[in-house]
């Protein structure tokens, strides 16, 4: 029997919608949109409460488990003892462990000495110990159980932290400059503005179901450091035409496969204004947001399509029902590195202290020791920083060289080397599923090898490892970026090791930086590797270049 001839209007069918809410694309177009639609992600904290905490990780439903958990920072974490070569073939139950990570949201990087010390406090009674700093200034604790969730909330909730939103499609923790409200040279403190958005939409039910993560940044800080340029929405502080201090705001940055640079509105947002222009942009992802495909959800694809004059249009007649003025681009950053690392003067005469762990590697007993020092010291706040990194504030000037002595005791680096103050990794193969190789003991083991083999080098280098090709590490903005996966090495035999990616930079010139065809090393190979790149660049580089500038000009041959 022959087939039947194709309809002739097949290829002229209406193309497929993105799945856009406001396109009238309601019907779930994936598990994770059916997920969502099912039952809202904040109705899980109740079961996890009456129910599973109760009976145990064998009662969780499975749909809760791997999705809505999220929105209370849950995650299961890896089951100890899998390689990366099989992350891509094992089914999801294969790889939990039934232990989770749970995410501490630190909105601002914001800590009092008592906050911190519960955290620390649930890290030792609850985590066997751990404690990372994230690179959006977060905490996370690793190994909980479930039955000790609601107990971990009450503590958290007591002293008004919690993981609300933590994870999942959400708009998760607001990054601020640790330093907002004590650096003499701020244009604008944002603190009022992220504890406004946190409070009013924070687990507000209107914003619970984005179609993918929705990152934000709030800052007045000269530095810039809190990477606007690489945030769903950012809010830069800026300067009028008037003299008035307000807000630049930009939208749709973000990295992992297709990266992009957020792109500015061109409008003043008056600090009052911040939180409605804040849901106005929310709003546009959640109802025009792609949720066909996961992998084009987040807001960039929309930004990309949209181009910001579109964008600015529809926020101010849509949902802000009224036009924002035009405003001025922020000033350029005031130095190569945008970290808070070292003892700076604060406004009022005291000075803040900013030190780095290895990777942002903590545990329990470390929180509570930086809770001892802080308030030996008459300090009551710390600050995470957005490079996994802390700061305590509030020294007077005759506590400053004490305070030094006792973090760097407790190898805690004020006066780190370039290695140790700008490498990051994300958590990779120890405990994250989707990983492919190991990244922070390789991290550690190649701050230590460069110290040793570079120990005069002193100029900006930043080296961050991700343990898989998303970016949880920010690789396409780091001088040297790492991404994870298997690589072959000299006996032919499959080991792990990192694609290299360089020349990435945010701030001044942000760029992507440069890919060489094939520029992969081993992680044994990795200390070498670098050490031969960065010993080119100090031979080559011209005054005043940057390793980034010279990669863009420099032979493939010296970047191998
Ligand atoms: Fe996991 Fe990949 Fe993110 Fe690293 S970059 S934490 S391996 S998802």
């Amino acid at each position: 029997m022959s087939t039947p001839a194709r309809p002739a209007n097949r290829h002229h069918k209406r193309p497929r919608g993105e799945g856009q809410w406001a396109l009238g694309y309601r019907e779930p177009l994936n598990k994770n949109e059916e997920n969502k639609k099912n039952d809202d992600g904040l109705n899980v904290r109740q079961r996890i409460i009456d129910i599973y905490s109760k009976r145990g990780f064998d009662s969780i439903d499975p749909a809760d488990l791997r999705g809505r958990f999220r929105w209370y920072g849950l995650y299961t974490q890896r089951k100890p003892g899998i390689d990366g070569g099989k992350t891509a073939i094992l089914e999801p139950e294969e790889l939990d462990d039934r232990y989770f990570m749970l995410r501490v949201r630190i909105d601002g990087g914001q800590l009092s000495v008592e906050q911190l010390r519960v955290i620390a406090d649930i890290s030792n009674e609850f985590a066997r110990g751990t404690a990372d700093v994230t690179d959006r200034q977060n905490i996370q604790l690793h190994w909980v159980e479930i039955e000790s969730v609601p107990e971990i909330w009450r503590r958290l909730e007591a002293v008004g932290l919690s993981t609300t939103e933590a994870c999942g499609d959400t708009p998760r923790v607001i990054m601020g400059c640790p330093l907002a409200g004590i650096d003499a040279d701020e244009v604008i403190d944002g603190t009022p503005q992220i504890r406004e958005i946190y409070d009013r939409y924070i687990g507000d039910k209107a914003f619970s179901n984005l179609p993918r993560k929705f990152k934000t940044a709030i800052s007045g800080c000269t530095a810039h450091c809190t990477v606007h340029e690489i945030n769903d929405v950012a809010f830069v502080g800026v300067v009028n035409e008037q003299g008035e201090p307000g807000f630049d705001v930009w939208v749709g940055g973000g990295l992992s496969t297709n990266p992009m640079f957020g792109q500015r509105l061109g409008a003043f947002v008056r600090p009052e204004q911040v939180h409605e222009v804040w849901a106005g942009v929310c709003g546009i992802f959640r109802d025009y947001g792609y949720r066909r495909l996961r992998h084009r959800a987040r807001i960039k694809f929309l930004v990309g399509d949209w181009g910001a004059e579109k964008f600015r249009q529809v926020l101010e007649t849509e949902y802000l029902k009224y036009a924002l003025p035009d405003g001025p681009a922020p000033q350029a950053p005031r130095d190569g590195r945008r970290d808070h690392v070292g003892v700076h003067p604060q406004r009022d005469g005291n000075f803040y202290v900013g030190f780095a762990p290895r990777v942002g590697r903590l545990s329990g007993d470390l929180l509570h020791r930086i809770a001892d020092i802080a308030e030996r010291h008459g300090s009551s706040r710390v600050r995470t920083t957005v490079e996994q990194k802390m700061v305590i504030l509030d020294i007077a000037p005759d506590r400053v060289e004490s305070v030094v002595a006792e973090l760097e005791a407790a190898d805690l680096r004020v006066h780190p080397s370039t290695f140790r103050r700008q490498t990051m990794a994300c958590t990779g193969i120890e405990y994250c599923k989707i990983a492919i190789v190991e990244t922070k003991a390789a991290a550690s083991t190649l701050i230590d090898e460069l110290e040793r083999r570079l120990p005069d080098f002193t100029e900006p280098l930043t080296i961050n490892l991700n343990g898989c090709p998303n970016s949880c590490a920010r690789i396409q903005v780091a001088d040297i970026g790492l991404k994870g996966q298997l690589v072959v090495n000299d006996e032919g035999e499959q080991v792990e090791g990192f694609q290299i990616h360089l020349g990435g930079s945010v701030g001044l010139n942000p760029s992507f930086g440069r890919k060489v065809r094939g520029l992969k090393t081993t992680t044994e190979d990795l200390p070498d590797y670098v050490e031969r790149v960065v010993r080119n660049f100090e031979k080559q580089k011209n005054e005043g270049e940057t390793f980034a500038e010279w990669v863009r000009r420099a032979d493939e041959a010296d970047l191998k």
